[in-house]
């Protein structure tokens, strides 16, 4: 059996289902002939014969992906790479914002999630500098930060030395992976010397399960010992949604749990049943998908559930900022999202 995939015969459509609707779920193929092939599964037909129609089919989905390949990457060789060495790439900072009246001036401004470090999947790179450039250009005073790639060590390094540059305006988060065992713990600790306020756990990079309690009790126990904030990533199921968090926040009342996202796209429909299972889980704005979903998750939840972030370099400012702005809630509960919720979270 070819790696790259095979062909499944059991999808009605390939096998000539006369309504031709295409179904995920096998489905038993009915046919007049009682013939003993017939009457066996495909799989083992193949295997009497030898023969195996997937093969066709890989090499067939191979070809394509390899002349995608190729065709791509001499167009980026002839037009993107030549354009790219007279352009320097456009960074956050950049955005016309002379178009934009600067109203964020009247708030006070707390982003609950933010980054700095070298992101390879939207190849951006933001340092402590440029996020404190970026803080003073939009009136953010206080920022809740962390990096989040592969290197722990180097990530919680980075933050740390943002901490000693900026000691009034960064809160460090520090980026632990639970499936580390013992060193998760031990990071904990030499993250707490350095000044870190919190924990940032990101499932999806660092691949596990949020509710896998084996993994997440020994990191939540120390979180709780030291009444650390966690933000963690939600809406990537079904490695972590809100629910889950939910249940995190019922096992561990002292932690303050911050949904990152709100669940993000679609898990971001379950953010008002998951905040009502905890007083302590709260929901960050920054990514979530529609402004309505948000609206009424503010209703079913109070104000008092949720913070604001954004996710730079992820996100950016602009679209962050005016998505709380255009929200149907009055201007007193955007100024407690903006401020004072994180400051009671992070206990400031
Ligand atoms: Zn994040």
């Amino acid at each position: 059996m070819s790696a790259f995939g095979k062909r499944n015969t059991n999808n009605p459509k390939i096998n000539g289902n006369p309504t031709g609707i295409f179904s995920p779920i096998p489905m038993p193929i009915h046919r007049a002939s009682t013939s003993e092939s017939s009457r066996t599964s495909p799989v083992a037909s193949r295997a009497k014969t030898g023969t195996d129609d997937g093969d066709d089919f890989a090499m067939f989905g191979f070809l394509c992906s390899q002349f995608v390949y190729n065709i791509k990457s001499s167009f980026d060789d002839v037009f993107i790479s030549p354009v790219r060495r007279f352009i320097p790439p456009t960074t956050i900072t950049d955005l016309p914002l002379n178009a934009i009246e600067p109203v964020w001036k009247d708030y006070q401004i707390f982003d609950s999630h933010a980054h700095i470090g070298n992101y390879y999947d939207i190849d951006a790179s933001f340092s402590a500098d440029e996020l404190a450039v970026h803080m003073s250009q939009y009136n953010i005073k206080r920022a809740a930060i962390s990096a989040v790639t592969k290197d722990i060590l180097n990530d919680n390094n980075l933050v740390a030395e943002a901490i000693r540059k900026f000691p009034e305006r960064i809160i460090g988060l520090a980026h632990i992976d639970p499936s580390t065992g013992i060193s998760a713990l031990k990071e904990i600790d030499r993250c707490l010397e350095m000044g870190f306020k919190g924990l940032k756990l990101h499932p999806v990079y660092d691949a596990y399960v949020i509710f896998d309690s084996r993994l997440l009790f020994p990191v939540l126990e120390k979180a709780a010992k030291n009444r650390l904030p966690i933000l963690i990533h939600t809406g990537t199921p079904p490695m972590s949604t809100p629910i889950h968090i939910g249940y995190l926040a019922q096992h561990f009342p002292e932690v303050n749990f911050i949904c990152g996202h709100m669940g993000l796209g679609d898990s971001s429909y379950e953010a008002p049943e998951a905040g009502e299972m905890a007083e302590n889980i709260y929901m960050d704005t920054s990514c979530a998908a529609a402004a309505g979903l948000i609206e009424r998750a503010i209703k079913r939840l109070g104000t008092g559930k949720f913070v604001w972030g954004t996710d730079v370099p992820y996100g950016n400012f602009v679209s962050e900022f005016f998505k709380l702005l255009s929200l149907r809630i009055s201007d007193e509960e955007k100024r407690a999202i903006l401020w004072e919720n994180p400051m009671k979270i992070y206990r400031m």
